[in-house]
């Protein structure tokens, strides 16, 4: 751990070091090598909370398999506008991992992002209707060129065989399947990024290190009061500019900075569980992402699949997340989270979103009183011949939903990411964590619209944006061919699959 004597203040400071302060960290010291940076983790290691691979799914998240990115109108259309969003984000953020490792600022020992197919497996006639209408609304857009559809068994069988293995015949099934989907070690990169980040001039990061509270100064900075976990110290550090990029942790610190734009957010935390296959041939006989559909009730994020990892040089394969409810806000973290989040302010959003959601409660007070046969039931959907005895459960990270205000209806509960800012740019929060890492250099490049809004628009900074993101300003949805040149450079660099070159 580096100590910091704390003799001059930094300008800005980071809280938690998972996967989000990293990326802003490094976009920060790229566009301007001179600033300093102090980051403050509570644990002992980095991206050890959501961001560490055995705590989210690992999906390079594309909107290629997951169905909650599309949903119907109420013309029986397919709304796409949101698939071609999250798309084109992990496009950016496939390219400025390029940058790291083309710059060789990241060492990864193996690879920490591979090609693995995305697929959506249904069955029931109207899912089956539902999948083609999908894929035919998404394949008139070129981001998702190359996604493949059927419903011949014989097909379904050779591209996912343990889902088709001891499979009712009578069933009306239908998959759709995209070659270039990626599984990503997020903590392994988050790791890499802060092992760069420390070494650089003017950056000091801290573990151990807890924030507790934060104060506007009259100087307009920020003091921070953070306790050493390890010793009991405490210190106070003031920064120009704070990021509270602390996951599960970031609703306590935004209420604790009481800026007028933090008034009204509440947090709903949802935990989740994998079953984790423990035999080897299995492991073996699949080689995909296949994402369902999710339950009548079911909060989006926990819509089964049935996932090929790679984690640490090793192949497995998960099945889940099954929903819980923990009323703390990270896995690390306390029983009186969800009661030390309610005040005043967010007492009428909390109430109203709560009654608007009994079907979600109600799922998942259904899912925490799950036995383990029932959780094998919900497997044998997508994997008929599964054996209790060849899967585990483990624990998966700590979500902690969006509920903000509503002028309509008091209060609703989100399932994305909100960025909230203050109005002069001084301090920044992340709450909620869907679609989650695979878009969190987007996410960075929306907070520097807020918080750095001058120098984002200086020609130096919108140049080296441009080196770092080729694509930079320029939707890639609405360009086949900067995507295809975008594609094939990091499809290169990355070690992927290049859909250019399979069809
Ligand atoms: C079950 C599950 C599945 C997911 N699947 C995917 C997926 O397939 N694809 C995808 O792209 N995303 C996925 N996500 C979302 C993704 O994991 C998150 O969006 C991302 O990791 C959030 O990163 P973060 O840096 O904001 O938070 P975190 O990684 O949680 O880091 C926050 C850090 O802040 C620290 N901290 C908290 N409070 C304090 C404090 N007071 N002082 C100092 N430090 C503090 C914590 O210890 C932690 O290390 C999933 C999430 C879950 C839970």
């Amino acid at each position: 751990m580096n100590h910091s004597n704390n003799s001059a203040d930094p300008d800005v400071v980071l809280i938690g070091a998972g996967i989000m302060s990293a990326t802003l960290g490094v976009l920060l010291k790229e566009l301007q090598p001179d600033i300093t940076i102090e980051i403050y983790e509570r644990l002992d290691m980095a991206a050890a909370e959501s961001s560490d691979a055995w705590n989210n799914a690992g999906t390079g998240h594309s909107a290629f398999c997951e169905l909650n990115y599309t949903p119907v109108l109420a013309d029986g259309s397919i709304e796409t506008s949101k698939a071609v969003k999250i798309a084109e984000s992990f496009e950016v953020s496939k390219q400025f991992w390029a940058y790291l490792i083309e710059g060789d600022l990241i060492k990864i020992p193996g690879n920490f992002i591979r090609s693995i197919p995305h697929m959506s497996f249904v069955w029931g006639d109207a899912n089956v209707r539902f999948l083609d209408k999908r894929y035919r609304a998404l394949t008139e857009c070129h981001l998702f060129k190359g996604m493949e559809y059927s419903e011949d068994p014989k097909q379904l069988a050779e591209w996912m065989p343990l889902i088709m293995e001891g499979r009712d015949k009578s069933q009306k099934v239908a998959a759709t399947r995209m070659e270039i989907g990626t599984d990503v070690n997020f903590g392994e990169l988050t790791r890499r990024m802060f092992d760069y980040l420390k070494e650089l001039d003017g950056v000091t990061l801290h573990f151990n290190h807890e924030v507790r509270k934060l104060k506007r100064q009259p100087d307009s900075r920020w003091q921070i009061k953070v306790k050493d976990r390890a010793s009991g110290g405490k210190r106070k550090v003031k920064a120009k500019f704070i990021f509270i990029g602390a996951g599960g942790g970031s609703l306590h610190l935004l209420e604790k900075s009481d800026i007028p734009e933090g008034k009204g957010y509440g947090g709903f935390p949802v935990s989740g569980q994998w079953l984790k296959c423990t035999n080897p041939a299995v492991i073996k006989k699949h080689q995909a992402k296949v994402y369902g559909k999710a339950a009548v009730g079911s909060p989006p994020m926990s819509v089964p699949h049935l996932d090929t990892r790679m984690i640490n040089g090793k192949r497995e394969l998960l099945f889940g997340p099954y929903a819980g409810f923990s009323t703390k806000f990270l896995k690390s973290g306390s029983y009186f989270d969800l009661a030390r989040s309610i005040k005043v302010n967010n007492l009428r959003p909390m109430m109203a979103a709560g009654i608007k959601n009994i079907p979600l409660t109600r799922y998942l007070i259904d899912q925490v009183r799950q036995s383990p046969e029932d959780r094998m039931a919900a497997l044998r959907q997508y994997f008929p011949n599964a054996r209790s005895e060849d899967w585990k459960l483990e624990m998966a990270g700590q979500r902690v939903q969006v509920i903000k205000k509503d002028p309509r209806h008091g209060g609703v509960l989100e399932f994305g990411t909100e960025v909230v800012s203050a109005a002069d740019g001084s301090i920044a929060a992340l709450l909620g964590a869907s679609p989650g890492a695979s878009t969190a250099v987007s996410i960075m490049l929306d907070l520097l619209g807020r918080c750095f809004k001058n120098k984002l628009n200086s020609a130096e900074w919108q140049a080296k944006l441009k080196q770092m993101i080729p694509s930079y300003g320029e939707p890639l949805g609405d360009d086949a061919r900067l995507l295809e040149e975008v594609r094939e450079h990091t499809s290169e660099v990355l070690g992927l699959k290049n859909i250019e070159q399979l069809h």
